[in-house]
């Protein structure tokens, strides 16, 4: 096993702390780096972690998730079917700036003498602190301590507290706080995970208004026609005197203090920041409901605010902290960090899903894929059930999108799009896009794992009853019992997970999942037909149902080919995969990986070579429907092959190595997806934090070292841990009710601490626990 670490692990320069990341030193090597790390966000909208100065600033700025701009995707080559409008996320105006000049000179920490830094992400406090000692260059010193925090009670506000002490003598102090829609120019880039260019002016202004130390503007999107009003507000406490100014133009606002700088008098500055959004609105209606945020935080105030996040984050990690002790030291701070990362993109998701870099960067365009549902659902619903259920409501309601694009490729039902923010397919490279059909499979699947975790049967009879009709209907139109096998049903010319590996026939994966979603809509029909009669009668009518349909789909399910290599005893990826060159990892030059940047992608189609996990994923969500044994051949095949070109790769190979009793690869996979992003693995983390990867850590330490599984309502444990770890404890919410699993070297402990009671399973046995009344039992053997 090799695992290609792409870039000098920066993970050290933040010291061992298991509550904060702190910087105690600027370096501008991770000036990029740090505005991922230090990015700020609820789930509704995020800025990244550049300073308030303004500078220096490689990729900062502020996202509203679902805020896009139409872009005209043009192909050289027509097609027929070829999507013709993209969606691309687009930078909000910058709200968060406050310069700062001292004798008119400016304050920007990369050229300035520093004497002191520390920059705290604060998880426990959902607060991000930075505290600097400056020394200008007239030699005064300036202690200067900023406070900034993206609410989760509010969702609309950000608030910036600024604390300023002259240390020596008097000075001028000038403050502006500014408000900044600036279009920047990007670079071309032959990456095509990253944003590409508008060359047009994305937001135009339709009103600004400036007023004391108020200001409010509000833009629109020339194509889409989002709108968004950005405003702040100030308080100002300090016994200096001081005048004010205010500028507003099109595109700058800014408030001016222009202090009398004394020694020892703290000017503190509090900035209100508030952002509302909604697509075909007005000025008028925005700005009102920006104005009155900023009005209710005023009133607040910066204490009450922190107070109230504070509160936030203690309900937050009571309902989601995993703790580990043992290993690595630093092991539990970056698993907090992950798990800070799933709640900043997640909190406050109302009406919208999860992109794929959450609210920290714009590569992949803000699109929400499949790594919603397959890598922070599970975590979702299992610590924040609600919020999961926004996820899959935001899927249901793009159903009738999908059904537009079924019939536009000539398919029944309902094709989800693979990547989309508004429910439109925004894929331009359809062999790793249109063609992974299985997201229709995995947004099916996630919806089971909610339902049977919550048993929410409203929103199964509710909504997910018509999105199985939809998606059974796709994939029975999509597949064909072929002249030469009569008796199997196949899919043909698809893409699975692996994007190394392009339209095949028979992907295992993708056949696996489809016979799951089959399967799973013929039994959730038949329970509707039973239990909710009337709600069923509706459906049927709605959707056109006819009952022999039903019966179509079993013997679809049934009669799923699943290809099956009987000399290797292992399922082949898909029909043609095994005939193709198996070539060595060890033998590619380290540089050339990613492959995808490196290699045309027929020459990479020609190989075996993998991006990701793909049969080994199947082996993970379906596992319940293969033995141990097929589990480990094709562990055992696939492994050497994978290159983890993908970040959504590492976990699901951890988990499945744990299943296997690969437990040194377990650790090795854990520890890479742990660390991706703050030890920079994959080389990009500038561009964004890897949420799937983020999902899967915690994927990883529940269902991998954790053993858990949830097959049909069924929730089941076979821990393990690794000897260097001295425990491992998480909660989990199943049923509205608290399970605390803490796992020990040879002891597991089931405590439902919230609850009248819950079935679960430990190594086969059945327990049925009663509300506090720990049940201890033997963990996995080594
Ligand atoms: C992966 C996909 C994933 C996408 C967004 C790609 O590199 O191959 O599986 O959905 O990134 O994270």
């Amino acid at each position: 096993m090799k695992l290609r670490i792409r870039r000098e692990a920066p993970v050290d320069i933040f010291p061992v702390d298991d509550w904060k990341i702190v910087q105690t030193k600027f370096d501008p090597r991770y000036v990029a780096h740090e505005e991922t790390i230090y990015a700020l966000a609820n789930g509704y909208f995020g800025t990244r972690g550049g300073f308030v100065e303004g500078r220096p600033a490689i990729e900062d700025g502020t996202l509203v998730n679902g805020f896009f701009e139409f872009r005209r995707l043009a192909y050289p080559e027509e097609g027929y079917g070829f999507p013709r409008q993209g969606q691309t996320i687009v930078y909000v105006p910058e709200a968060k700036i406050i310069r700062l000049y001292v004798d008119d000179e400016p304050l920007d920490v990369s050229q300035a003498e520093i004497v002191r830094f520390n920059r705290v992400l604060d998880m426990q406090a959902g607060v991000l602190v930075r505290e600097i000692e400056w020394l200008t260059p007239l030699g005064k010193r300036v202690s200067l301590k900023t406070t900034r925090l993206v609410s989760f009670p509010h969702r609309h506000l950000a608030v910036i507290d600024y604390e300023l002490t002259l240390l020596d003598g008097p000075a001028d102090i000038n403050i502006s706080s500014e408000l900044i829609n600036h279009q920047r120019k990007e670079s071309e880039s032959l990456d095509p995970r990253k944003a590409p260019l508008f060359d047009h002016q994305v937001l135009s202004a339709e009103s600004t208004s400036a007023d004391e130390l108020r200001l409010v503007h509000c833009y629109r999107t020339r194509f889409s026609n989002h709108w968004v009003s950005c405003g702040v507000d100030h308080q100002l406490t300090t016994e200096c005197s001081y005048n004010t100014d205010v500028r507003s133009t099109d595109d700058f606002g800014s408030i001016n203090l222009m202090i009398d700088g004394e020694r020892g008098q703290t000017v503190r500055l509090t900035k209100y920041i508030a952002y509302h959004t909604e697509e075909n609105s007005s000025a008028a209606e925005l700005c009102y409901r920006a104005e009155t945020t900023l009005a209710r935080a005023k009133e607040k105030g910066f204490h009450q605010l922190a107070r109230e996040q504070r509160a936030y984050m203690d309900d937050f990690w009571q309902r989601s902290d995993v703790q580990l002790r043992g290993g690595n030291p630093r092991a539990q701070q970056v698993i907090r960090w992950n798990l800070f990362q799933l709640l900043q993109a997640s909190g406050r998701v109302e009406g919208y899903s999860i992109p794929a870099r959450g609210l920290t960067g714009r590569t992949y365009e803000g699109h929400y894929f499949w790594d919603a549902e397959i890598y922070q659902v599970p975590f979702l619903v299992y610590t924040a059930p609600e919020i999961a259920k926004h996820l899959l409501r935001h899927r249901f309601l793009h159903l009738d999108k999908a059904r537009a694009r079924a019939s536009e490729l000539s398919h029944r039902g309902a094709l989800f799009p693979w990547r989309t923010i508004n429910g439109e397919e925004a894929s331009t490279f359809f062999l790793a896009g249109t063609a992974q059909y299985h997201i229709n499979a995995c947004i099916m699947y996630a919806l089971k794992t909610y339902v049977d975790a919550t048993g929410d049967d409203d929103f199964l009879f509710e909504a997910g009853a018509e999105m199985y009709v939809e998606t059974a209907r796709l994939w029975l139109s999509l597949g064909c019992y072929p002249e030469r096998d009569p008796s199997k049903f196949y899919i043909n010319g698809v893409t699975g997970p692996d994007e190394y590996t392009a339209l095949v026939n028979n992907n295992f994966f993708t056949n696996a999942m489809a016979r799951d979603n089959l399967s799973n809509a013929v039994g959730v029909l038949e329970r509707m037909e039973r239990e909710r009669p009337q709600a069923y009668q509706d459906l049927i009518t709605k959707v056109g149902l006819e009952k022999s349909e039903i019966s179509e789909w079993r013997k679809a399910a049934e009669q799923m080919y699943l290809p099956y290599d009987e000399e290797l005893g292992i399922h082949p990826q898909d029909d043609s995969f095994l005939d193709k060159e198996r070539l060595d990892l060890d033998d590619i030059p380290s540089e050339k990986f990613p492959l995808l940047v490196h290699f045309h992608y027929l020459e990479i189609y020609r190989t075996q070579l993998i991006k990701q996990a793909d049969t080994i994923m199947a082996m993970f969500l379906l596992g319940h429907q293969f033995s141990l044994e097929i589990k480990k051949r094709n562990f055992d095949y696939y492994d050497p092959l994978t290159t983890g070109d993908s970040s959504l790769s590492a976990c699901v190979q951890s988990i499945v190595a744990a299943e296997i009793g690969d437990f040194e690869k377990e650790l090795k996979y854990f520890e890479f997806a742990a660390v991706m992003d703050l030890a920079d693995v994959a080389g990009n983390v500038v561009d964004g934090a890897h949420l799937a990867s983020i999902g899967g850590t915690w994927m990883a330490l529940v269902y991998g070292f954790g053993g858990f599984r949830d097959f049909d309502g069924r929730f089941t444990f076979n821990p393990r841990l690794p000897s260097e770890w001295e425990f491992l404890r998480f909660p989990l919410t199943i049923r509205g009710q608290t399970l605390e699993v803490d796992i020990r070297k040879d002891e597991v402990t089931y405590t439902l601490t919230k609850g009248s009671g819950l079935p679960i399973e430990h190594a086969g046995e059945v327990i049925e626990l009663a509300p506090n009344k720990p049940v201890k039992k033997a963990t996995r053997a080594t």
